[in-house]
């Protein structure tokens, strides 16, 4: 390449990364390294030369040249990374996706995983995306989720085009099973469960598919709970026992948290999910894998009821090792008080994500990095710890913590102002700190130490061990940073005391942990005090804390190393 090509493309990367001005040293760099047999003062005059024309490109003409250049020195951004693979049958403009969820409970780590599938890929091709309350088992819902679960969903950065409830629809949806009976696609059973499991399971046709008329149709809606159920007439001998003529509604007496007692025949799964897809112009339904026998159903009743056949897309359900990724799992541990509730730092849900300092966008970047494929996988948990730290560490102010304290008393210390960096690369400012004779260290490094050892108190200076007994006692040893030392956190007689809740896995092998919520306390230095609420900070060799305050006082909330 000419050594001219080679300059410009270099310093337009560079110009892009700071803001539309680009550094000649920082080319130069670049240059020098690509031909180190270059003079550098000649090199420097040319690439101050071509910097001087790229500086006055835009921004944006900067990234176009660039993007046709050498496309591969460009950075992406941080919410490019991951794309998702391309749709088949998908159009620009015209992809409609939708979030299903059942206001039941609140929204867990797999919701997000299915909402950001189903939000980014309307994104990438500029369609539409629906948010959809599956609210048709009025056991289930309860009115608070349904805001609740918006909550969350905003909270992840997730923006929806049109918003509805499947229970709104009922309606329509008797229009289109009275349309079923009528041409012979379905039937009112009344056959009692245990018959209705027997018929299914030696695959034989139920009697009720002959005996069926319209006209109980109408007297469907007058049946007790249990008395009867619509089923589809699908076929009874199939392999896939999905399709043995599953059911459509049943008769529910309980009120809805929107209707009331308006309705007592309820859609089944099988039916409203179908449907819905269908009419609110979905066309790329994504389902969990464990739905895949039922797909045939799918596709049956669209046709029995002649409506659009959307392109349904299936992904594997997302589990993390040892964490209840369910609703079903999750609303017990509740119920049984066994955490503390919804947002317990334990759980994967959104809300207990938060509380514990997990940040939306390393969701978003965990879930998306998850992909989209059928493989069933557990993964583990520090894979969404390895997203939020890479987010955290530029921006999180270091302080110092020290869990389980031991005294330290040095001699001869000198009596210091120290002024600490809050971050040492990033320009967070400083703190001081007033020394005198007195600190305290963490017990684990204390019980290490032996009579003799030299160590450095971090950003101060290094103490000799002399004596170990309840506390430690030490001389000062200079200030001079050693290589080898091993240099350990302190705080001084002016701490305060911090406690951290510090959660481990719910389950190891399928059994519950009763003790999976540790708490350490500590001193931490008087600084971390005037730390917002909800803000997320690094104690120094402890890990990352999110600090929580409250009337109780304050606590912090371990998120990782
Ligand atoms: P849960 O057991 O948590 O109640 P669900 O599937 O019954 O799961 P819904 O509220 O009905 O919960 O689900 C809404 C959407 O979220 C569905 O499309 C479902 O497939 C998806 N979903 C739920 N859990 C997961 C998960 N663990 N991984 C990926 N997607 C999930
Ligand atoms: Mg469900």
């Amino acid at each position: 390449m000419i050594l001219e090509d080679a300059v410009r493309r270099y310093s337009l990367q560079n110009a892009i990364k700071f803001d539309g001005k680009a550094q000649p040293k920082a080319v130069l760099g670049k240059i020098m390294a690509e031909y180190p047999e270059l003079n550098a003062r000649e090199a420097l005059i040319l690439i101050q030369k071509i910097i001087e024309d790229v500086n006055t490109l835009s921004l944006d003409d900067q990234r176009k040249e660039l993007e046709e250049k050498a496309p591969e020195l460009l950075e992406k951004k941080v919410g490019e990374k991951k794309s998702l693979p391309d749709l088949l049958h998908a159009r620009m403009g015209s992809v409609i996706t939708r979030f299903p969820p059942e206001p039941n409970g609140y929204l867990h780590i797999g919701h997000a995983k299915a909402a950001f599938v189903d939000y980014e890929y309307a994104k990438k091709y500029k369609g539409r995306f629906i948010l959809r309350f599956d609210d048709t088992n009025p056991l289930n819902e309860s009115i608070e989720f349904y805001e609740t679960q918006k909550e969350d969903l905003k909270w992840l950065g997730i923006e929806w085009d049109q918003e509805y409830r499947t229970s709104d629809h009922l309606a329509q949806h008797y229009e289109l099973a009275e349309k079923l009976i009528k041409n012979n696609h379905a039937y009112i059973c009344t056959c009692p469960e245990k018959k209705i499991r027997e018929t299914r399971k030696k695959g034989v046709n139920c009697p009720c598919r002959k005996k069926s008329t319209f006209s109980d149709w109408k007297e469907f809606f007058t049946m007790g709970e249990g008395d009867a159920i619509v089923r589809l007439k699908a076929d009874m001998s199939s392999v896939n026992t999905a399709m043995r003529d599953p059911i459509l509604f049943r008769i529910i007496d309980y009120p809805h948290p929107i209707h009331g007692t308006k309705y007592r025949a309820w859609p089944t799964y099988d039916f409203y999910g179908a449907v819905e897809d269908s009419i609110s112009g979905v066309t790329h339904p994504f389902r969990t894998k464990e739905y895949e026998l039922r797909d045939e159903v799918y596709f049956f009743l669209l046709d029995c009821l002649g409506l659009r056949k959307p392109h349904l897309m299936e992904f594997a359900r997302l589990s993390i090792v040892g964490m209840p990724v369910s609703k079903r799992k999750i609303k017990p541990l509740i119920d049984q008080k066994l955490v503390m509730g919804w947002d317990d730092p334990r759980l994967p849900t959104l809300k207990g994500l938060q509380r514990r300092g997990i940040l939306s966008e390393a969701i978003r970047e965990f879930v998306l990095s998850q992909g989209i494929s059928k493989a069933e996988s557990s993964v583990t948990f520090d894979q969404v710890e390895a997203h939020n730290r890479k987010i955290l560490d530029p921006v999180a102010q270091r302080f110092f913590f020290v869990p389980n304290p031991v005294q330290l008393e040095v001699s001869k210390a000198p009596k210091k102002t120290v002024s600490i960096k809050n971050h040492p690369s990033s320009d967070l400012g400083m703190r001081k700190i007033r020394t005198s004779s007195t600190f305290f260290i963490p017990q684990t490094d204390a019980d290490n130490l032996k009579t003799g050892d030299i160590f450095r108190l971090k950003d101060l200076f290094n103490v000799a061990l002399t004596e170990k007994k309840d506390i430690l006692y030490g001389e000062f040893t200079g200030g001079n940073v050693m290589p080898n030392t091993k240099k350990i956190q302190w705080v001084t007689n002016n701490h305060v005391y911090l406690s951290i809740l510090k959660p481990s896995s719910l389950f190891i092998n399928d059994v519950f942990q009763p003790h999976s919520l540790e708490k350490i306390r500590g001193y931490a230095e008087r600084a971390i005090s005037d730390i917002p609420n909800q803000a997320i900070v690094q104690c120094e060799r402890f890990g990352f804390i999110k600090i929580e305050k409250t009337s109780a006082g304050m606590q912090g909330i371990f998120i990782h190393k």
